[in-house]
């Protein structure tokens, strides 16, 4: 048994009940296995035990009174999983699916993608069981005060700074950075993703669907390609998807397709972007309002069907564990050549081969989605310096790191003898500089 094999075996033993955290640590660690044939002090060390197994983990009820007056109770979790490169850094997600299971497995996924942002930033990751569909404001300020309330104690501009992810967008920032203010009686960078009137970066909303649009458009520009002329079809449509679709339009790419978690909506002539944020950024409503209001689109109830429209691009921005097996060869049957994952963990590890085994360029979350917390990173700095960048100046960092995520990931690959495999670029590249820094700091 190799020690990637024993590690796995021993995590599955003592987590069997959280399949995420072990996929994602089964995707990580098996394509580790050419660092630690060179680097043997990693076992002598046990640093792989140690690299799986979080810091700290916080567990915490949150309870809160609805407009009805009934006492609810969510869970709520921050699992700060890894601080040797810096503060830990990562979402919060409210979802009624989040559980430590998950948690943990974008917790670990944020190690290893904060590492190759280049920034110094640690990984963790938060949230609760929560859903803040069909809530009011005065709830999910209710909601928030209550989960700030026992969060404040664990986090810090130097220590861990939230953000937001799945349910959590500016609204919700908001009133836990009001509640964080008013138990600590400090205006800093303790959150990102903050509104521009108290210390938020310009270009932060756009980063993550940006920063994918920027990586998957340095890797057609490596092949001589470019997304001029493209199809694209983009899953979701909250944050990421909708500025995803925004910077692929404005490069002259169609995008066909997108969807909540309903359905999906169908436009041969090219998605409205303006309609889709109309329905889900202003009235917060439900994407199949968008066939009412344009002509020749359809809409399907149920989402794995969009990937079955035709499509060269395949950008996956909304969950986890969205395309399978049986989605991706479909998918490239239709002749996809490039995927980029703007959510976490959206392929399968199934999936993931199948894309590799037909020669489809693919880009992995870890890489591909990094664009929203380096982002985030340059919000902190902004924060601490007390300076406000312009769009252009952050939005032009963002692309200059996306293009250099791209390269340093690639030679990787290239380095350990993986050409062309960016999964394995990824892990390797986000892995060493972590590798390095534990080891430095001894057995801790
Ligand atoms: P949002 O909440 O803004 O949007 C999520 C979208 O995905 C919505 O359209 C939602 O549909 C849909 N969705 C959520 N869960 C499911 C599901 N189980 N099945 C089908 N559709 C679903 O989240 P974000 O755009 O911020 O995040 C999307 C993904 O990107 C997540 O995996 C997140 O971890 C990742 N990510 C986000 C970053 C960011 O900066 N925001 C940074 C890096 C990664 P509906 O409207 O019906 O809820």
């Amino acid at each position: 048994m190799t020690y990637v094999e024993k590690v796995l075996k021993n995590l599955k033993e003592q987590n069997p009940d959280e399949p995420e955290f072990y996929q994602a640590a089964t995707e990580i660690l098996t394509t580790l296995e050419p660092v630690l044939e060179k680097h043997p002090e990693y076992e002598n060390q046990s640093l792989l035990e140690r690299f799986v197994e979080p810091e700290r983990v916080i567990m915490f009820r949150v309870p809160w009174v609805d407009d009805k007056g009934k006492v609810r109770v969510n869970k709520g979790y921050r699992v700060q999983f890894n601080s040797a490169i810096g503060p830990y850094k990562g979402g919060l997600r409210f979802h009624p699916s989040v559980n430590l299971s998950i948690i943990k497995f974008l917790g670990l996924e944020q190690i290893l993608k904060n590492s190759l942002t280049g920034l110094p930033i640690g990984g963790g990751k938060g949230g609760s069981n929560f859903d803040p569909k069909g809530k009011s404001d005065r709830e999910i300020m209710a909601f928030c005060q209550s989960f700030m309330t026992e969060l404040f104690r664990h986090i810090g501009a130097d220590t861990d700074v939230p953000a937001g992810d799945i349910g959590v967008g500016a609204r919700e920032i908001g009133y836990l950075f009001g509640q964080y203010k008013r138990i600590r009686d400090e205006h800093v960078g303790v959150l990102t993703g903050r509104g521009l009137s108290y210390g938020g970066s310009l270009a932060r909303k756009e980063a993550t669907g940006f920063g994918l649009v920027y990586i998957t458009e340095e890797a057609l520009k490596t092949r001589g390609d470019s997304f001029n002329g493209k199809t694209v079809v983009i899953s979701g449509s909250g944050n990421v998807a909708i500025y995803a679709c925004q910077k692929a339009q404005s490069l002259g790419a169609k995008v066909v397709a997108m969807y909540d978690s309903n359905g999906y909506v169908y436009d041969p002539d090219g998605i409205k972007l303006d309609i889709i944020k109309d329905i889900k950024e202003v009235k917060r409503g439900r994407i199949k309002e968008y066939v009412d209001r344009v002509k020749g689109a359809t809409y399907t109830e149920g989402c794995s069907g969009i990937w079955t429209v035709p499509c060269d691009i395949a950008l996956p921005c909304a969950t986890q564990n969205e395309i399978d097996e049986k989605s991706a060869e479909i998918l490239v049957k239709n002749g996809v050549k490039y995927v980029a994952e703007g959510a976490n963990m959206p392929s399968t590890l199934e999936a993931i081969k199948v894309f590799q085994d037909s020669g489809v360029v693919f880009l992995p979350a870890k890489a591909a989605n990094a664009g929203g917390v380096a982002t985030s990173a340059l919000e902190m700095a902004q924060s601490s310096g007390r300076l406000f960048w312009s769009f252009e100046e952050v939005d032009a960092k963002l692309k200059n790191i996306m293009i250099n995520i791209y390269h340093n990931i690639e030679m990787a690959a290239k380095n350990y003898g993986y050409d062309g495999n960016y999964v394995m670029g990824a892990n390797i590249a986000g892995f060493i500089k972590v590798a390095d820094a534990m080891m430095a700091h001894g057995i801790v």
